[in-house]
């Protein structure tokens, strides 16, 4: 049987917007010393938009704009969203053929005929397409069309202002390490890490390195030191799955993150996780 004070406990979770799945994930939260975060949707606001477009020879900035948001259109990551956004136009969905969206790296469609590229580094070097590294800070997108290199759309996110408070308070309360994981590049992820104060931070990673992140942290855990991932859902759901603890945002995360989670914080804000703390270390006290 499950201790009452358990039940008060979840009860208490979710009239802070924060849904606890089982009395065994509150005792577990009593006992986290390691948090990792996923970075996009989770400590920014996963909403972005563009700041610049360079576009290569042969190609305008319309052009630019147009092939990404058409080789978008059928995905609802953040990237695509503020792609689609700058474009502003409907899009007809007839017009694309073979899509794929591979998680880390981007999209491959062909869009009336042409085989449009829009995703990362990692995407371009996967199809053999040579291209000019671009340094802005900023997260890049790559744009290649029939596997010429058309040029770069850079977009910016910016950090949720709840995300400094909620690191000074986890830390406040005695987390030992936080760490932040991302596959977004390396300039933008240390200048977060370094503003939000993380401990560590590993970018460029595709899911299947997340989880072997994970992994590898737990391992180095010691006694009964308790590891939390928190994502919003979106490529994470894996990683959720593999954590002691994982927590997805409600709000942006899609329903297969809400299903992998054991806890999900309905109002996507990272410092309800200081408050869930709080409540399972209340509610230890009223069961023992
Ligand atoms: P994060 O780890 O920050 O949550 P994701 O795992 O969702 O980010 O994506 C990692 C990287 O893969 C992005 O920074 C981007 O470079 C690329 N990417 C993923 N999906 C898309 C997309 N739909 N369009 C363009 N690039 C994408
Ligand atoms: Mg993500």
């Amino acid at each position: 049987s499950i201790p009452l004070g358990f039940f008060g406990g979840i009860g208490g979770a979710s009239k802070h917007g924060i849904l606890v799945k089982g009395s065994h994930y509150l005792e577990a939260l009593n006992n986290v010393d390691t948090i990792v975060f996923d970075k996009t949707g989770t400590l920014t606001e996963g909403v972005f938009e563009v700041t610049s477009i360079q576009t290569r020879d042969g190609f305008t900035d319309e052009q630019l704009i147009e092939y990404a948001a058409k080789a978008e259109a059928l995905s609802n990551h953040p990237i695509a969203m503020s792609i689609k956004k700058a474009y502003g136009k409907e899009i007809d969905h007839n017009i694309l053929d073979a899509y794929e969206e591979i998680s880390g790296h981007g999209i491959s469609v062909n869009v009336d005929g042409k085989t449009v590229l829009a995703g990362n580094e990692k995407l371009l070097q996967k199809h053999h397409v040579a291209y000019l590294p671009n340094e802005e800070t900023g997260t890049v997108v790559y744009i290649a069309v029939d596997k010429v290199f058309a040029g770069v759309i850079v977009i910016s996110d910016k950090i949720k202002k709840d995300s400094v408070e909620a690191i000074q308070l986890l830390k406040s309360k005695g987390i030992q390490k936080t760490v932040m994981l991302t596959g977004d590049n390396k300039v933008i992820a240390e200048r977060i890490a370094k503003e939000l104060s993380l401990d560590e931070v590993y970018s460029e990673l595709l899911p299947a390195d997340k989880v072997a992140i994970v992994e590898k942290l737990e391992a180095e855990e010691v006694g009964n030191g308790k590891l939390a991932f928190v994502g919003d859902g979106i490529n994470d759901a894996p990683v959720l799955a593999r954590a002691d603890i994982g927590i997805a945002m409600g709000g942006l995360g899609s329903d297969a993150a809400i299903e992998a989670a054991d806890i999900v914080l309905m109002t996507d804000e990272p410092s309800k996780l200081a408050k869930a703390i709080d409540i399972a270390g209340f509610t230890k006290m009223i069961v023992w």
